[in-house]
């Protein structure tokens, strides 16, 4: 076994383990130490890395669907087999707690069997001809060479969710993922190396971000870039792209809205509105940013609400018990409290938290606010802490009024028995997810992404396996 650090210092290019002479440190958000290194890719590691994809992409395509199936169930095979050990390092340089890290790793083990399935259902099709003595065909082929960024939030997952359908579409992959948040991308290639995945089809660069995408961008191997992190850098990207006209997928910024009816069921509402806000530190793409709660249920709801969050145990994600794990960063920590001191000089009422927790590590007090304007920051910019900003409506016009009155729409909540209302909501809520009742919407099976400048495409679901294909018209004529 290679000691941990010896291993951290090396990135996955071309089937060998490589140090590159540079390196990036890897800060523990519960004590801002760095406790691990990992090397940092030059552009030549690149393109090297992205001439290895090119040459390994002829015969991982060529294997059958089932082939490449079998292979992933193999990747996922040993990541449950080192599932402890992964949830720890996500924990480590994540923060995130230990039991939510855990689920990160079974979420990403489940990603990789869905693809490594789904890939055998990448249907083309035959069309009824129009014409006499032709025939008209739809093929789909892998796009090619994948260029994939990744964000520190599920560090694992949701590199996971980029790299599994695209292998399973027989693409080849370059895999970046956050400088924060290196550690388990680490892991990842081990695993793949493990599970016998042939050297070039999946590789791992770490360092700098703007570096690794120019050359995503520029380079014409490289076929398709799959993002996801912030809408500023979703931007970059497709000013970036504009000149090669490079495909791009992009799951950027939310701001979701949360709408808590009258009608609904009191205890599921209150238990499924604290795992939207506050799972994950309230660092989710989904959290709930902006919580919108009927006049005639406000002050119960408020109250079982208040009461819920202020029992959250916030510590270090290794500790037993702990349900709220430190902010990734100082930066991080600087901004969530600018939000609250905004939201106080919006009309916001802080009936909980709002302060740092402790002196060392990013910790953030569990925060509620009630009644803050639509112009605080916490109701326009996505908030990214464990900080609830509470408001009332009157009606279900006004609630979808306000829930849809941004430029985001990534995923949205509702809280309601009402089958009607349901429907109406699911027509006319603008987000790509839509949790009714349900705090925690994301699955395997069902398509994730945003609408307006939340994003570009899907994940997940059979979507998740187009964004890897092309489609072919082949005509043939002389029947
Ligand atoms: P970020 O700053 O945009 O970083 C995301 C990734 O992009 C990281 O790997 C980062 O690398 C890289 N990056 C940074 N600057 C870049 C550039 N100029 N060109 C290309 N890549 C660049 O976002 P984040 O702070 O890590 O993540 C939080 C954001 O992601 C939030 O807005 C959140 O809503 C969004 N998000 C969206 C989804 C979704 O599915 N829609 C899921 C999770 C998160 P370095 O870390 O090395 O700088």
């Amino acid at each position: 076994m290679v000691p941990a650090q010896e291993k951290q210092q090396r990135v996955y290019l071309n089937g060998t383990w490589v140090t590159t002479g540079e390196e990036i440190g890897v800060v523990d958000p519960s004590t801002g130490q760095v406790f691990a290194h990992v090397a940092a890719v030059k552009r030549d590691h690149v393109q090297a890395a992205l001439a290895g994809a090119y040459d390994a992409l002829a015969r991982w395509r060529a294997l059958t669907a089932k082939e490449r199936g079998a292979a992933l169930d193999r990747v996922a095979d040993e990541l449950l087999k080192r599932a402890d050990e992964i949830a720890r390092t996500i924990t480590l340089e994540n923060g995130k707690p230990l039991a939510q890290s855990r689920g990160e790793v079974a979420m990403s083990e489940d990603h990789l069997r869905w693809f490594a399935a789904e890939g055998r259902r990448a249907y083309g099709r035959l069309i009824p001809h129009q014409a006499q003595g032709r025939r008209n065909l739809v093929v789909r082929t892998p796009i090619g060479v994948v260029g994939a960024i990744s964000p520190w939030n599920f560090p694992l997952v949701l590199a996971v969710r980029k790299v599994a359908p695209a292998l399973a579409a027989g693409c080849t992959v370059v895999l970046k993922p956050s400088s924060q948040t290196p550690l388990c991308a680490v892991a990842l290639a081990e695993c793949m190396e493990a599970a016998g995945i042939p050297p070039g089809v999946f590789q791992l660069v770490i360092g700098s971000a703007r570096m690794i995408a120019e050359e995503f961008l520029n380079n014409p191997i490289c076929r398709k870039i799959t993002f996801t992190g912030s809408t500023e850098v979703g931007r970059e990207l497709i000013r970036g792209a504009a000149e090669t006209v490079k495909p791009l997928s992009l799951e950027l910024g939310g701001l979701a809205p949360l709408l808590v009816f009258e009608d609904c069921d009191m205890d599921r509402a209150v238990e499924q509105t604290l795992i939207a806000k506050f799972r994950n530190t309230g660092q989710s793409c989904i959290a709930a940013n902006r919580i919108y709660v009927q006049r005639s249920i406000h002050r119960e709801f408020l109250a079982r609400f208040l009461a819920g969050a202020q029992k959250l145990r916030v510590g270090p994600g290794l500790e037993p018990g702990v349900e709220i794990g430190p902010l990734i960063s100082a930066d991080a920590l600087k901004s969530a409290l600018d939000q609250i001191e905004d939201a106080a000089a919006h009309g916001g009422k802080v009936l909980c938290g709002g302060k740092r927790a402790g002196s060392t590590g990013y910790f953030l007090e569990p925060t509620v606010i009630e009644g803050a304007g639509e112009s605080a920051l916490c109701m326009r910019e996505e908030t990214f802490a464990p900080v609830a900003p509470i408001s009332t409506f009157e009606t279900e016009e006004e609630a979808i009024e306000r829930a849809n009155a941004s430029e985001f729409g990534l995923s949205a909540y509702a809280m309601t028995r009402d089958v009607g209302r349901i429907f109406r909501l699911a027509e006319q809520i603008e987000a790509g997810t839509l949790g009714i009742n349900d705090g925690a919407p994301t699955t395997s099976t069902s398509p994730f992404g945003g609408v307006k400048q939340s994003g570009w495409g899907r994940e997940l679901g059979s979507e998740g396996l187009d964004a890897f294909l092309e489609t072919k018209h082949v005509s043939i004529g002389g029947v």
